[in-house]
């Protein structure tokens, strides 16, 4: 049999950076080319350093568009990479949105520290805006369940992962010298998040399976059960006449808790209340999904009856800035929803600074807070917070909500993993912190898969 290798260049023994390399049927091609995120100078460190030649890859295929999987697209094809990159058709228009917007943000926040003399080299940004855009030109849409080959005896096929929009795990089949599959199942998703289908598993034996381990070692409240709280907790403020501050990722979360409340609107379960969507990047990417019906759930009551997700008579979409602005001058029961989901950046720190002193609103997390964030401050409950340089002495009530999570808990992992069917020959767990790797290595063996690894960065195999 000619040589199959993996070799783990992120997210490996991690959660960000998500990048294998698979060298099959004379090919090389990356799953993955996302950025590491986390502190800024280790982060810059191993984003910066591309362990081989970008020309010499062959091809790109990417799972989903978030940025720990898609954010080095730019790099890449700064140093030479010149494409293909197989991504679903939902993914492709993402990643025109979601990449001049990392590109800009690593712009500006250079400019801020050259301003204040602090810039060294290793500041710099990875690549600019002109970089992002010509990622675009090499994309290729692939949509789900359409087998496509990537080279002679190389085919791919998308499978929907249930994560965000456009996600999918990835099925390869490789036809040279003896058939063998390999998988790679991206972010896995829940069942019964809003707009987009469940996870589809592919069925089958495979040969090997390269899976991620985020919350292996969790359990998240149900969906069902998120949004009961979500409209509880706006009815509850609503009569104190507060206003309900929501920091969400522009990308998922925010079109989900816009969903929330539609179908809650429809259902009488919230007063008539205006909901204010104050993000651009927010904005930007709602109009992406409005964009890709096609991949909508429709055994979804509100997706089935037809009528426009994202629009009803309470919400308004922000994108000026003036506007953002007068939005604190509002009194009265409101809904804000802005950007950053962690409170470290973006419009939602206006809101938090203007808010978070008056003991009628409430502070609502819907998605995980990492440590030293903002947003893990407030959500731990401390009495003062520093707020774009400002010390403000909390006073508005917080709450979390976890079940709008969009990565599989423990059962569901399991639940996943039981549904591939055949027997899983190896496999690799991925995109984890310690107790999560060890957790889904865990329930693979428990599951009949006999060899199991946990790839160290930059460590290899042959198949
Ligand atoms: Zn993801
Ligand atoms: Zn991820």
């Amino acid at each position: 049999m000619s040589a199959v290798r993996l070799t783990f260049w992120g997210a490996a023994g991690q959660v960000t950076g998500s990048m294998h390399m698979l060298e099959a049927a004379g090919g090389r091609f990356l799953l993955d080319a996302g950025l590491f995120q986390g502190h800024r100078v280790d982060a810059r460190t191993l984003n910066a350093r591309v362990p081989f030649d970008p020309r010499r890859v062959d091809g790109i295929v990417l799972s989903h568009a978030h940025i720990d999987h898609a954010g080095r697209l730019p790099l890449l094809v700064r140093e030479g990479f010149h494409g293909p990159i197989h991504a679903t058709p939902s993914s492709r228009d993402l990643c025109a949105v979601m990449l001049p917007d990392a590109a800009q943000i690593q712009e500006k926040d250079f400019e801020f520290l050259r301003r204040k003399g602090t810039a060294a080299p290793e500041s710099e940004p990875l690549y600019t805006l002109a970089d992002a855009l010509a990622v675009q030109d090499l994309m290729v849409g692939v949509p789900y369940r359409r087998l496509t080959h990537l080279r002679k005896h190389l085919a791919l096929e998308f499978l929907d992962a249930g994560h965000i929009l456009g996600s999918a795990s990835v099925d390869l089949r490789i036809t040279e010298g003896g058939n063998r599959r390999i998988v790679f199942s991206g972010d896995i998703g829940r069942s019964g998040l809003p707009i987009i289908r469940d996870p589809e598993p592919p069925t089958g034996p495979i040969d090997a399976l390269i899976i991620e381990a985020t919350y292996a070692d969790r359990s998240h409240e149900s969906v069902g059960d998120a949004e009961t709280r979500l409209g509880e907790a706006i009815r509850r403020v609503a009569a104190r006449g507060g206003k309900i501050l929501i920091p969400a990722f522009a990308l998922g979360r925010c079109q989900e808790v816009i969903y929330s409340l539609h179908h809650l609107y429809r259902a009488g379960k919230i007063p008539e209340l205006p909901i204010y969507v104050d993000s651009p990047l927010g904005v930007d990417i709602t109009t992406v999904f409005r964009m890709h019906p096609e991949v909508y759930d429709d055994r979804e009551h509100l997706v089935a009856s037809g009528a426009g997700l994202f629009d009803f008579p309470l919400v308004t979409y922000v994108r000026d800035v003036e506007q953002s602005k007068a939005l604190n001058g509002l009194r009265g029961p409101a809904v804000i929803i802005a950007a950053s989901g962690m409170a470290e950046s973006g419009r939602i720190l206006h809101h938090l600074a203007d808010g978070i002193g008056d003991h009628r609103n409430l502070v609502l997390f819907v998605g995980f807070q990492a440590e030293h964030t903002l947003g893990r401050r407030i959500q731990q409950g401390e009495e003062v917070v520093r707020i774009l340089g400002q010390e403000y002495r909390r006073q508005a009530e917080v709450e979390s909500i976890s079940g709008y999570s969009a990565h599989a808990d423990r059962n569901e992992l399991r639940a996943w993993v039981r549904r591939l069917g055949g027997p899983v020959r190896r496999a690799f767990v991925v995109h984890g912190e310690e107790a999560g790797l060890g957790a889904m290595a865990t329930i693979l063996r428990e599951e009949g898969v006999r060899e199991v690894h946990v790839p160290a960065h930059g460590e290899s195999f042959d198949l």
